[in-house]
């Protein structure tokens, strides 16, 4: 059994979540026992022959939360400060993620604590195969299925399936998600997450009384999640006056697709020209409808919260608030989507691909994004109903 601790790690983030969801609910002391304990986890060291022959040891972790509704599901992270307390948290979120969707999944997530940039594309691929090695007794389609996460994309899962297919002795597409379409990706994967979160931002201003027709948005990261969500929402109407990575923000530009033709040529949204620099805390505290932080955990604390200013804030990234953060935007009566509602879009057209790859047919872009639009705005319903 775990206890829940006051200190503010993504862990003890999550269980104090956890804590309160099942007071809430009025759950049983038995089910906190259960729902507080992973069922499977596993640590492992990975080997890696660097180009010039060093030969250095990395950490490695899946972590395998619960299989009761199914076989467990998440991302696979390649970033220097994971840990295992933090994969267990991730992968508890995964949890109520898939639950909250309703796919036949439990929870899952794992990674290698690495800093991908430090690799070269053939040190990516030895350590990417060999992690895959170290965990292929624990997954597999029926099992648990890895997705991409930060640090990691659809060549690392192109180079897993290989990994695992050679060992079946045949082609297994449906062990991983998140593949290049070649070989079985989804439709619509790749931007998934983002339009989630965009139909999450959507419905908040609905429930908020907000047209989002003109209604003006920050995001934090702009990466996989954060780019996605941008270029969704301008479609949708929305202003996106602010965006940021992990080298500062900017604000002044006249559309997202400016803002990706530049990071694409240098590799940050910072120095773009005829843009404002601004830092990622004061990006935070614009005065803007919606908010949507897409970066790492625990960028919404109790000290950066005081000063949001933001009506609405969708969780486009994994815990990016703390329990001190929740608390202040509460009382500053802010409307918040949380992640696994709101970042839930990437794991549904998993499940698609997952789906597809089972049965051997594959559906159009459109098909794709209207199942999505269904089963999200069902848990949204769900959600906000309750
Ligand atoms: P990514 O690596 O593609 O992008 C991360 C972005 O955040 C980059 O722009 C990076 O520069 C920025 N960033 C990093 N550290 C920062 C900091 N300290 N301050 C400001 N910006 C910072 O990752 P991603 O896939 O977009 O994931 C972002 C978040 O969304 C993560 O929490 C991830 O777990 C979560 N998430 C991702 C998916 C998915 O499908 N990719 C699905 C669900 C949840």
């Amino acid at each position: 059994m775990t206890t829940a601790s006051s200190m503010e790690s993504p862990l003890a983030t999550a269980l104090s979540q956890l804590r309160r969801a099942i007071d809430q609910l009025k759950l049983s002391e038995n089910d906190w026992n259960t729902l507080s304990t992973p069922r499977r986890v596993l640590e492992v060291a990975v080997p890696l022959r660097r180009d010039d022959g060093r030969v250095e040891m990395y950490k490695g972790y899946r972590v395998q939360y619960s299989t009761t509704r199914g076989p467990s599901k998440g991302g696979v992270r390649f970033h220097q400060d994971i840990d295992l307390d933090e994969t267990v948290a991730l992968a508890m979120l995964m949890t109520w993620k898939c639950a909250l969707a309703n796919l036949p999944y439990g929870g899952a997530k794992g990674g290698v604590a690495v800093n991908p940039k430090t690799l070269s594309l053939t040190e990516n691929e030895r350590l990417t195969r060999r992690y895959t090695s170290e965990i292929l007794p624990i997954i597999g389609p029926e099992r648990d299925i890895p997705a991409p996460d930060v640090g990691t994309d659809e060549r690392n899962m192109a180079w897993m399936m290989d990994t695992y297919s050679v060992n079946a002795g045949f082609s297994v597409p449906g062990v991983v998600t998140g593949k290049p379409i070649v070989l079985g990706g989804s439709l619509g994967r790749t931007s998934a997450t983002g339009d989630g979160v965009a139909i999450s931002v959507r419905e908040a201003l609905k429930l908020r009384g907000i047209n989002p027709d003109g209604a003006t948005v920050a995001i934090q990261g702009f990466g996989k999640v954060g780019y996605w969500a941008a270029v969704a929402l301008e479609e949708m109407g929305l202003k996106v006056v602010a965006v940021s990575d992990v080298n500062g923000g900017v604000t002044g530009f006249k559309s997202v697709s400016e803002v990706h033709a530049f990071v694409e040529k240098n590799g940050t949204v910072v120095g773009m020209p005829g843009t404002d620099r601004i830092t990622n805390t004061e990006l935070l505290h614009l005065p803007v409808d919606v908010l949507v932080p897409a970066a790492l955990a625990d960028s919404i604390t109790e000290v950066s919260a005081t000063g949001i200013k933001a009506k609405v804030v969708v969780e486009g990234a994994n815990a990016p608030t703390t329990p001190g953060g929740d608390a202040i935007m509460n009382d500053k009566g802010i409307l918040v989507v949380p992640d696994i509602l709101a970042n839930s879009g990437g794991v549904i057209v998993s499940y698609f691909e997952w789906v597809q790859d089972k049965q051997n047919y594959f559906w159009s872009a459109e098909e794709v994004k209207e199942n999505l639009n269904s089963i999200l705005m069902r848990a949204i319903n769900d959600v906000a109903e309750n």
